[in-house]
């Protein structure tokens, strides 16, 4: 196994088991690993590290995956974290719930994939050179381990180009998943789309906090934003919500989303759906003097990187301000941000930056969360990507 020695004093992140090795880190390659090697990592002074996946293409030159170095990652390992992965999801999947997130990457220590289950289909993000070499393997176990009627690949464009791979988006085995796929998530019923959809078809790591959110929908009306296949409006409709407005700019979205009103046989006259900007809806809505009593902002990753922090603060800003400026008096606004670069602290201040340039006085009544599905590492904090705050404006 061709072993690398980190330069003097890199050793740290590793030690403290983050599974993030930088190409500047590198002191020295041992041999010619091919990308997606499995390589052994050494400190300077030759103490073990960890194994990881080598690729020379990626700003992460290896991505960690084992600390011990009496393990050896063959197909035993693999079978060994897939089962550990899947069987800590049980709990989650029931009558109600037959969708949920499998493998999470990095916090089930196989950098670079993404499995989620759809009833009786997986959909597998493939996002590491390491992942793709033993892609074959990941597929029989997962065949034998979960018995699927089909597995499909929904690997993400930008973050394979990153590793240098090819992009994919197709049927690895099996049958191929119907065009709009039934799932259901706490009871309520989803088509789904996997091969057109966006991410891997569903955003199944919303599931708690729509649950949440739907409590306080009650005899309310409901401004949705950024809706796509209707979670939020969805979950408010089966909470007796008095009407609901959906707001996505994808016209497959909105389609879904009616789809997914039918399928549940809830009173279409209680729904509204726009395929629109949010931004430019928000402001149409403002002018109308359109006030609603819950809203819902979810908007996709406005900060991919770090480097992208302060463009991103300003679009949850302006966002939130035109969200809070829409409420009644009292009104509730369940506000998201999905970038990792975003920690709480930080959106907690650009919400507060919002609502002093709406002029109104904000209470937090509840933080949101990814679910169980999505576990964080404690030594790896970018994958706490998921935050939001329950918001009473005042
Ligand atoms: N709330 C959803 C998930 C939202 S994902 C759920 O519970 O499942 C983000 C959504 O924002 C996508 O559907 C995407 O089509 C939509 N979107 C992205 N930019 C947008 C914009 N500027 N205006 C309206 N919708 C947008």
């Amino acid at each position: 196994m061709v072993e690398i020695v980190l330069k003097k004093g890199k050793e740290k992140a590793a030690l403290q088991r983050h599974p993030w090795v930088f190409s500047g880190a590198l002191e020295k390659v041992k041999g010619k690993p091919a990308n997606g090697e499995v390589v052994k990592v050494f400190a300077f002074d030759h103490e073990f590290l960890a194994y990881g996946y080598y690729n020379n293409n990626s700003r992460v030159a290896v991505r960690l995956l084992e600390w011990d170095e009496t393990q050896i990652i063959d197909r035993t390992w693999y079978e060994s974290r897939l089962k550990q992965a899947i069987a800590s999801r049980q709990f989650i999947l029931s009558e109600q719930t037959n969708t949920c997130r499998l493998v999470f990457s990095e916090a089930d220590f196989l950098p670079g994939l993404i499995v989620d289950k759809y009833a009786d289909f997986l959909s597998l993000q493939i996002l590491s050179s390491g992942i793709e070499s033993v892609k074959n393997d990941i597929v029989d176990i997962l065949k034998a381990q979960l018995k699927p009627k089909g597995i499909f690949d929904k690997s993400d464009a930008t973050a394979r180009t990153h590793e240098g791979l090819p992009i994919e988006n197709g049927l690895l085995w099996g049958e191929n998943p119907p065009e709009f796929l039934e799932v259901k998530e706490n009871g309520i019923a989803y088509n789904i789309n996997i091969a057109e959809g966006q991410k891997s078809g569903f955003y199944c790591d919303q599931r708690d906090n729509r649950k949440i959110l739907a409590s306080y929908t009650k005899g309310k009306k409901v401004l949705d934003c950024f809706s796509y296949s209707g979670g939020f409006s969805l979950n408010s409709l089966a909470n007796d919500a008095e009407a609901v407005t959906s707001v996505d700019s994808s016209a497959l979205a909105v389609e879904t989303l009616q789809q997914n009103v039918a399928l549940n046989k809830f009173d279409p006259k209680k729904v509204t759906t726009i395929q629109s900007d949010v931004n430019k809806q928000l402001r149409a809505f403002k002018e109308a003097g359109e006030l609603f009593d819950v809203i819902v902002l979810d908007p996709p990753k406005y900060a991919p990187s770090r480097s992208a922090l302060d463009r991103a603060a300003r679009a949850y800003k302006d966002l939130n301000r035109l969200g809070m400026l829409l409420l009644e008096k009292g009104g509730l606004l369940a506000t998201f941000s999905c970038s990792g670069a975003v920690d709480i602290e930080t959106f907690k201040q650009i919400i507060a930056w919002a609502a002093l340039d709406a002029g109104k006085e904000v209470q937090i009544i509840k933080q949101f969360c990814q679910p169980e599905d999505h576990p964080v590492r404690i030594s790896f904090s970018e994958g706490e990507y998921l935050k939001g705050l329950l918001l009473r404006v005042l």
